[in-house]
């Protein structure tokens, strides 16, 4: 597994044809991600991240730049978690997560995952008959599922109560632990983002550009203390007040 490169020299929108308007999304980005590192990507409301991740996804190439992610015969496997869990209403939550696979897989390997997002009783639900935070499991673990080398997760958690994504991100850090695949992660929050990520990015609105690029300095076995991860944000917003308008 390599880098990822990612190296954006151009992103716009045409916003009215007839009228030539044209919305500059991107304009110069670089950002080298390296294999297991946990990225959070932070930053306003519209400045560009879920663009972004669709770029990385290769779900829009209309851009000027790069992205690389090795040799193309080791073309790496990308799990997206959108931010809509986008479940099929019509298969169940089994059903849901079977058929991110080419072959049938073994029924273990499907238990195994429904176990770790604590969902196995829920298997033979339909999506409409869960809760959202159930169905955002769901799309956790559809994208785990395939084993990326890459996971993108556009805030996976938002609009769930605090309780509800508390619970679903240990439980997605558990995951993660077990397997620790090269994760873009973005968030809205900062104490989450801390909690989780080995490198905090923080960008600026359009057209994004990154502001701060910042490692986690605390020991993954010290982030269960909520007084490590709470220290290390207030020096944060100290020590760069632009982060208060970003987030
Ligand atoms: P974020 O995920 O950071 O909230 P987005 O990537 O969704 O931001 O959007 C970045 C900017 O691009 C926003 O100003 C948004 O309105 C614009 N945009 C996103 N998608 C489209 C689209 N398909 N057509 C036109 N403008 C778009
Ligand atoms: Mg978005």
């Amino acid at each position: 597994m390599s880098d990822i490169r990612i190296n954006i020299t151009n992103k716009t929108y045409v916003l009215a044809h007839d009228t030539q308007q044209i919305h500059h999304a991107i304009a110069g980005l670089d950002i080298t991600v390296h294999p297991h590192q946990f990225v959070c990507l932070l930053g306003p409301s519209g400045c560009g991240k879920t663009t972004l991740l669709n770029m990385i996804a290769g779900l829009d190439s209309h851009f000027d730049g790069q992205i690389s992610m090795g040799a193309i015969e080791q073309t790496p496997s990308i799990g997206y978690v959108f931010q809509n869990p986008r479940l099929l209403p019509w298969r169940t939550v089994r059903e849901n997560i079977e058929l991110v696979f080419r072959s049938t897989p073994p029924a273990s390997l499907i238990d195994n995952l429904l176990d770790s997002m604590q969902l196995r009783d829920a298997q033979h639900q339909y999506p409409e008959r869960l809760s959202l935070g159930m169905q955002r499991r769901v799309a956790i673990i559809r994208a785990f599922a395939i084993n990326p080398n890459i996971l993108l997760m556009d805030e996976p958690f938002v609009s769930l109560d605090a309780p509800t994504a508390r619970q679903v991100r240990s439980q997605l850090y558990a995951l993660w632990l077990k397997r620790p695949h090269t994760v873009l992660f973005v968030t809205h929050d900062l104490r989450e983002a801390i909690a989780l990520a080995d490198r905090l990015i923080f960008l600026s609105g359009s057209p994004m550009r990154i502001l701060s690029d910042i490692t986690v300095p605390i020991a993954r076995e010290q982030r269960q203390n909520e007084a490590n991860i709470e220290a290390f944000r207030e020096q944060l917003l100290q020590n760069h007040p632009v982060i208060r308008e970003l987030i």
